[in-house]
């Protein structure tokens, strides 16, 4: 069962304070799990995990990320800007993007974060944009084919934009090497959500298997191995979590198996997880609003898809515990939806639960990660609020709800501006 980790009473309190609908999350669930990962890593000495503020790009977690000696993995201008700006020094830093402009490159190695390669082609771009390359890259491989465990194909890098060939990873590491590189790092994201101890143990196998062979082949000094991210989350209350002190385990066998025998021990493992870093310890907190009885029974809500995309965008599953109603019958079959005009805004399709009635608070599981980050404006709705539970039960505020002037500002310059700025003033007001 997944249990919500606030209570109808906690929540309505919250909202008395910060209105329906909001992002929440959890510090002390994810602190502890923050915490958990070094953990399961420490048996290497250079182990660091970069988490990928894609995920969660919230100023206030990145900072606490950041104190539990978590890096950055970055892949824009702006996931640059953050990391600096809550302080992430150099080596924190992580630029693992892909068709990457030129003056992106340029800010990161103006920070000293570690550029990751995504193609043979952007190194003599890079080079270009930057006068000489940094002392330390890193190159990011791709496979190939499919990515199969025991248990089936997981996913497909044969058809991801991302990564080398093998063939021109061994030429990009000559290649760097000729024009100065000195430390080169391998870099690999060959599954997405896998829910399974054995996803990085198996990646892990195989990246060090090749910086083997990268080492002998090409002389070069390879000081990391980056797993990335991928390690996935129990979304279904079915699913059973990962473990993370397996997964750890799993890859020091590895490790000991592959890396130490050919002299290969003082490798550090660096990882950039974002969905198991934090989607388990935030929710998407919103209120019923209106029920509807056609063809189907509906529940409308005052979140919509610009708040969570991942239902609409990949049919994705996310729980929903009616908050007071955690023990009651789930005798009742719900389609929940948002307002937008697009007949895929449906948190829920056919969904068990306990009869909702209007005003009931849902809490939607798993929003932590990919889930305001990947809000957008469609219809002209608002991004929500963020808050942050704190470990003492005090709620902070991290991000305001949007306004509709925040909808409008691109609009300034133009005559219109001072229009709608004089609407929403008026209607302030009123
Ligand atoms: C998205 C992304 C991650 C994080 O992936 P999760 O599935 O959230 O762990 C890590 N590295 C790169 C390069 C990514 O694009």
């Amino acid at each position: 069962m997944k249990k919500a980790f606030l209570s109808r009473e906690q929540a309505e309190s919250i909202c008395a304070q910060y209105p329906t609908p909001f992002h929440i999350y959890d510090e002390a669930g994810f602190v502890a799990n923050a915490r958990a990962v070094l953990q399961a890593f420490a048996w290497n000495k250079g182990f660091r995990e970069y988490f990928a503020v894609k995920a969660t790009p919230n100023p206030a977690i990145l900072s606490l990320l950041l104190r539990e000696g978590c890096g950055f993995d970055c892949s824009s201008m702006t996931e640059l800007m953050l990391a600096k700006a809550v302080g992430a020094k150099a080596e924190q830093i992580m630029f693992s993007s892909n068709d990457t402009p030129a003056e992106e490159f340029v800010y990161c190695r103006d920070m000293g974060g570690i550029i990751n390669f995504d193609d043979i082609t952007l190194i003599d771009y890079a080079e270009e944009a930057l006068g000489s390359l940094p002392e330390t890259v890193s190159c990011r491989y791709n496979p190939g084919g499919v990515f199969k465990l025991s248990n089936g194909i997981m996913d497909n890098p044969g058809d991801a934009k991302y990564g080398m060939t093998r063939d021109h990873l061994f030429e990009a590491f000559r290649m760097l090497q000729a024009k100065g590189v000195k430390h080169l790092g391998i870099h690999a994201f060959l599954a997405s959500n896998t829910v399974t101890n054995d996803y990085y143990p198996e990646l892990a196998a195989q990246l060090f298997q090749l910086a083997v062979e990268l080492s002998k082949e090409t002389g070069a000094d390879i000081r990391f191995i980056n797993l990335s991210g991928g390690v996935g989350i129990p979304y279904r209350p079915e699913e059973t979590a990962n473990d993370i002190a397996v997964i750890g385990a799993g890859v020091r066998e590895r490790f000991e198996q592959i890396m130490v025998p050919a002299g290969l021990s003082d490798v550090a493992i660096y990882t950039e997880m974002g969905r198991f870093m934090l989607a388990p310890y935030g929710a998407l907190v919103t209120r019923a609003i209106h029920e509807k009885h056609i063809y189907k029974e509906y529940i409308g809500v005052d979140a919509c898809a610009v708040n969570l995309m991942r239902p609409a965008m990949y049919g994705s599953y996310h729980h929903i515990t009616v908050l007071g109603k955690e023990t009651a019958p789930a005798d009742h079959s719900y389609d929940v939806v948002g307002s937008l005009c697009e007949n895929n805004d449906k948190f829920a399709i056919d969904r068990a639960l306990p009869e909702i009635g209007m005003g009931d608070l849902l809490f939607i599981h798993d929003t932590g990660a990919h889930g305001f980050s990947m809000g957008y404006n469609y219809n002209g709705k608002l991004r929500s609020a963020e808050l942050l539970l704190h470990q003492d039960g005090s709620v902070e505020q991290i991000r305001r709800a949007e306004q509709p002037m925040d909808y409008f500002a691109t609009l300034d310059g133009l005559p219109v501006y001072e229009t709608l700025r004089q609407l929403v003033a008026s209607r302030e007001i009123t």
